[in-house]
């Protein structure tokens, strides 16, 4: 028994010489199977877009069935398998599409950020905090000038302020 060449697409052994193997490469039956493998590795979308380019074969719907197979230049896929198949390509984006935009901050989010009142929302935080605290040594001296008396809203707010000293 000599070398052997297997053809794994077509799972069959040959005796390995140049003109066996030339043969069965370019043989319809493996032809068939080699696009068959390969058929398996495919994505849905490039089914659907290949599918779609072709006319569908008129002999696959015949008694015997279409004697090329997948490596048929036209298309096997009827209707209904095209329907499921735009239906799987959808549902795949679909969840692409989940999958970038749970990393991403929401839109909505996004737009009432942009539109909420800057001043509403800045002076509701600032108001509750002192804007200037007096200075731990001038707490002691008993007649401060208002000058230098704390600055809070309420004084800035309060039109009727004392006489400066
Ligand atoms: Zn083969
Ligand atoms: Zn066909």
């Amino acid at each position: 028994m000599g070398k052997q060449y297997h053809c794994d697409y077509c799972d069959r052994s040959f005796k390995d010489n140049a003109e066996v193997r030339k043969k069965h490469l370019s043989s319809l039956q493996h032809a068939k199977n080699h696009a068959e493998h390969y058929r398996q590795f495919k994505a849905p979308e490039d089914i659907l877009r290949e599918e779609s380019a072709k006319i569908s074969c008129k002999k696959i719907t015949s008694e015997n069935g279409c004697p090329f197979g997948t490596s048929c230049r036209f298309s096997h896929y009827t209707a209904p398998m095209m329907w499921e198949l735009q239906r799987i390509v959808s549902l795949k984006h679909q969840k692409e599409l989940e999958k970038f935009s749970s990393n991403i901050p929401n839109p909505t989010e996004i737009i009432d950020e942009f539109f909420q009142d800057p001043l509403t929302s800045t002076v509701t935080e600032s108001t509750d905090q002192p804007i200037w605290n007096i200075p731990a040594e001038l707490k002691s001296w008993p007649n401060l000038p208002p000058s230098l008396w704390p600055i809070t809203p309420a004084i800035v707010t309060d039109s009727n302020f004392p006489k400066w000293g």
